[in-house]
């Protein structure tokens, strides 16, 4: 247990764990108990947050309960070892008098023993394993919650790690890397108490905790709070979820079904984006510059996909040796020798891993991570083009500034980087500008965009608008279970030159694909979308397994993403997924739902 807040003193690095007491208390022997001739099932109760498990002819009862604390803030006392704290039973009042209610033998019996140790937290709750960012050959496997349960899988996958240098199954989830320097120790003991309590609590899709918020901010921050934005933290950086402007957002119900108070405002700003025109900041993109005169050679062969030319940008994507998906960046050329790379807000630390890692060591590249330097305003829709044109003397005409291409473009509060790209398929720009520039911009951008009934967006609208697209997720819909052409992205893949991953790919292009990546919508709507792992069917056959689903505001539909076995693949094809325990029928679609020639992208 050589976490809590405490240092690995061998890397220099603080693990971001703490450490809490957590407590479990053995029942005498009950004769009924005793009788049985079966062992009786382990009973959770997530309302009042406990188990309760037979222990031999005994109960054990394991509450979470809410008044826990973070112990050992010091350090763990070298005297420790193998020992117990004394008995708290008053804080598990609540939990032990419900299991008598509810257990009535449970009630009558005397406490035999109580089993009060510490037990370690990470910010989510997981464990931390694999590599420790920046260093080569030091791998985490620690911070166990439920280490007895979790031992054996995570002893499998670090040894994976160690000897073939990737685990069998992609563990993004519990990946040391996933906490960035958020992870303040505060931040550690307000998210894992939270995660303590809630620990047998329902877990719903769209729920936005609170504790540890907010960590990194835009500058925009307040300005968009005080317009009505609801926040959600992604990868430590707070990003509107939707906006609210007449305060219309009453219900705040969390559900698994499609009920949640905020729909009416998320149609509204897909509505927006691709009938007029949106606007989001989405701070906290992963950005990085490598330059220098190794800078092109050094890409070229980390990246699969041909870089572009000098003024042009590219969605681009790096495989491991066995040729599976590792990293997503956007790849703008600044220069012959200077590229500006835009990836995940998740993905700062693995992507700077597995660009530090890759360079060569003779000096002829250099790595600078700008992430915290700039923001990043997202304008999107058909008058995109004629709001921006009010902000900027450089011409934003096709023949300029055509897709896929990026400038300096001129503003008043200076020049700021413009990427002719964006996750929602339309026409637009990302605005890559200085922290000092961007609430400037944004009032200028708002104030042109008014006459065009300008919307500012939250990233569940993005959410809805990029399943119609297609546009995948880095560890959603893209991770190390996947190579690029099961995951239907063989545009990307410059198969006339050399790349980590390569020979891999020859091999899967002669044997073929195991799986490809579709689109499918729901036959008839229900009343839940598909959730992430959801299988897929055809008849008896499992067949694939959904990354992605949500409701398309602007096809009106249930849409989700997935991989399928490549007989299903044809658009048409008559699929099942299960949700939550029932089958719905689906149809494969075909890529994109919308706008399938990307007309309005480059429009
Ligand atoms: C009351 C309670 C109930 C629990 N119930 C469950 C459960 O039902 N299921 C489940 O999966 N998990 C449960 N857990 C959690 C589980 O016990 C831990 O996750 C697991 O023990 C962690 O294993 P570990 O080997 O990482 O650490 P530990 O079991 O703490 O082992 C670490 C060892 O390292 C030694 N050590 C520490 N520092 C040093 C050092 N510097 N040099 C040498 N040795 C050192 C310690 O003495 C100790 O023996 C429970 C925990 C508690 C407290």
């Amino acid at each position: 247990m050589r976490n809590g807040v405490e240092r690995c003193w061998l890397s220099r690095r603080r693990s971001d764990g703490m450490t809490m007491a957590h407590q479990y208390l053995v029942t005498e022997e009950i004769p009924e108990l005793a009788a049985l001739s079966k062992p009786l099932p382990l009973l959770r109760d997530v309302d009042t947050s406990y188990y309760l498990r037979q222990e031999r002819h005994s109960y054990i009862l394991g509450p979470y309960e809410w008044q826990s604390t973070a112990m050992w803030l010091d350090g763990i006392p070298d005297d420790f070892a193998g020992k117990l704290w004394p008995a708290e039973l008053e804080r598990l009042e609540p939990q032990i008098l419900d299991a008598g209610e509810r257990v009535p033998l449970i009630a009558e019996a005397g406490i035999a023993r109580v089993v009060n140790g510490p037990i370690p937290y990470a910010p989510d709750g997981n464990p931390y394993l694999g590599p420790e960012r920046g260093l080569r050959n030091f791998f985490h496997c620690n911070t166990f919650s439920f280490g007895i349960a979790q031992g054996g899988g995570a002893g499998k996958a670090i040894a994976e790690w160690m000897l073939n240098g990737r685990p069998e199954f992609d563990i993004w989830g519990i990946d040391r890397r996933r906490f960035k320097e958020y992870a303040t120790t505060q931040y550690t003991i307000d998210r894992a108490l939270e995660v303590y309590q809630n620990e047998y609590a329902m877990g719903f899709p769209f729920e936005e905790r609170p504790a540890g918020r907010p960590s990194y901010m835009s500058p925009l921050y307040d300005k968009l709070k005080a317009k009505g934005a609801a926040f959600g933290a992604r990868g430590g950086w707070e990003r509107p979820t939707y906006f609210d402007p007449k305060g219309e957002v009453t219900d705040h119900t969390l559900s698994f079904f499609r009920k949640n108070g905020w729909r009416k405002v998320v149609a509204e700003e897909c509505h927006a984006a691709r009938n007029s025109v949106a606007l989001l900041d989405l701070p906290g993109f992963t950005k990085i510059e490598v330059a220098g005169p190794g800078a092109f050679a050094f890409l070229d062969n980390l990246i699969c996909t041909k870089l572009p030319k000098v003024g042009r940008l590219s969605l681009s994507y790096a495989l491991l040796p066995d040729g599976k998906l590792l990293s997503e960046l956007t790849v703008a050329r600044l220069a012959e020798d200077k590229f500006y790379l835009v990836g995940a807000a998740s993905s700062e630390w693995h992507d700077l891993d597995v660009l530090e890692m890759a360079m060569p060591t003779d000096g002829s590249v250099t790595i600078k991570n700008v992430t915290k330097d700039y923001g990043s305003l997202i304008l999107v829709g058909p008058q995109a083009r004629e709001v921006l044109s009010k902000v900027t003397t450089t011409s934003l005409e096709n023949a300029d500034f055509p897709w896929l291409s990026h400038k300096l473009i001129e503003t008043s509060v200076g020049k700021v980087l413009a990427l002719r790209v964006n996750y929602v398929g339309e026409l637009g720009w990302e605005l890559h500008a200085a922290n000092n520039q961007m609430i400037a911009l944004y009032d200028q951008i708002s104030a042109a965009g008014e006459k065009h009934g300008i919307r500012d967006m939250g990233i569940y609208a993005v959410d809805s608008l990029r399943l119609d697209k297609c546009y995948r997720g880095w560890k959603g819909d893209l991770e190390i279970g996947f190579s690029p052409f099961d995951a239907s992205l063989d545009r990307f893949v410059d198969m006339n030159k050399e790349f980590v991953g390569k020979a891999a790919l020859v091999e899967e292009k002669k044997n073929g694909s195991k799986y490809r990546f579709v689109p499918m919508t729901l036959d008839v709507d229900g009343d839940a979308d598909v959730p992430f792992c959801a299988s897929i069917f055809s008849g008896d056959k499992r067949v694939g397994i959904a990354t992605s689903g949500g409701w398309s505001f602007t096809l009106n539909q249930s849409v989700a993403l997935g991989y399928v076995f490549p007989e299903f693949e044809a658009a048409g094809t008559k699929l099942e997924v299960e949700i939550f325990g029932k089958r719905a029928a689906v149809t494969v679609g075909a890529e994109p739902l919308f706008d399938p020639k990307n007309d309005r992208l480059r429009s």
